[in-house]
């Protein structure tokens, strides 16, 4: 553990600042103190690389996670030692045959409007938190997105995100411009994509589910074929924290279409919840014993 003084750093830190750094130790020290590790570190390597023998889904709504919660036969566990008292962030945790370890992780229900905590924030915010304290050896992010159907998506098609940028970031200074869209490049996984037959293609967030004039200029300009409310934000701090991460997003809107969103949202959000709950078992036996330089050709 790393002690300093700051006065000789010659910085002042906050309260808050230092409220934030002693919780990140109490996490990992408790994470430690509870082996939360050691029901993953059951896999070995292959030429030196870690192989894939724990993976942390974060999952923005309940109604999207609960069919592979029960699809996986996870079980939903104190999460008290993990999480920041009072936070309405859920866990579901459990073994499969092979040995795989399994999180499932949700931001929950907001505290005072009762509605899943969806967008950035939230699922950044859990991201860090459980990734800190599971240690997983690959983090995936599940749910539903809108998609356009000039790019080829269907209603139900489960994309993997091959590159992610933010739509709503705009700040029209030269590098910050940049900086907005924060583009970043998904790990490569050709054969994963390929051998489960899985749609691709660019993923673009924003931390609205409609799409105003400036959005979709925005979107375009970021060449995306699904639009969604966290991808983005989870790929940060999965870089971040140097965990791997997939996205996998089921379409429930077509972006391009006639339907209102929300009208073609609450439709279709079933059939793009049981799509994904068939498709995250698949990934999650796919990765298993895998390294992560074994997800693609090469
Ligand atoms: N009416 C919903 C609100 C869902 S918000 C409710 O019952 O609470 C939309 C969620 O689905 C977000 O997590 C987002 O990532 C995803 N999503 C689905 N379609 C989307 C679209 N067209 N644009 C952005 N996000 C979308």
């Amino acid at each position: 553990m790393l002690f300093f003084s700051t006065e000789k750093l010659g910085i002042s830190l906050s309260k808050d600042c230092f409220d934030i750094i002693k919780y990140n130790l109490w996490l990992q020290g408790t994470c430690e103190e509870l082996n939360m590790g050691g029901l993953e570190d059951a896999g070995g390597t292959k030429s030196g690389n870690p192989t894939i023998t724990s993976v942390m889904v974060v999952i923005a709504m309940e109604a999207e996670a609960l069919p592979s919660v029960e699809t996986l036969k996870l079980v939903e566990d104190d999460q008290s030692s993990v999480f920041p008292k009072g936070a309405p962030w859920k866990k579901y945790s459990g073994k499969m045959d092979s040995g795989l370890v399994v999180h499932i992780v949700v931001p929950g229900k907001d505290k005072i409007l009762g509605v899943d905590s969806v967008g950035t924030v939230p699922s950044s915010l859990l991201t860090y938190a459980a990734g800190v304290a599971l240690q997983p050896d690959l983090i995936i992010n599940a749910g539903t997105a809108g998609a356009f159907q000039a790019k080829g998506a269907t209603i139900g098609d489960v994309y993997i995100a091959t590159e992610f940028a933010h739509h709503d970031r705009r700040i029209p200074i030269p590098v910050f411009d940049k900086y907005g869209i924060g583009t970043m490049e998904a790990i490569p996984m050709d054969a994963l994509i390929k051998d489960l037959k899985l749609k691709h293609g660019k993923l673009s967030t924003g931390n609205s589910l409609d799409m105003t004039v400036q959005d979709e200029e925005h979107i375009k300009a970021n060449d995306a074929t699904v639009k969604d409310m966290e991808g983005a934000a989870v790929a940060y701090v999965a870089d971040l924290l140097a965990i791997p991460m997939i996205s996998l997003k089921a379409v429930t809107d077509i972006v391009d279409g006639t339907k209102p969103t929300v009208e073609e949202f609450l439709e279709n959000m079933s059939t793009a919840a049981s799509a994904l709950s068939r498709t995250v078992p698949l990934v999650l036996e796919y990765v298993f014993g895998r390294t992560v330089s074994e997800l693609h050709y090469g």
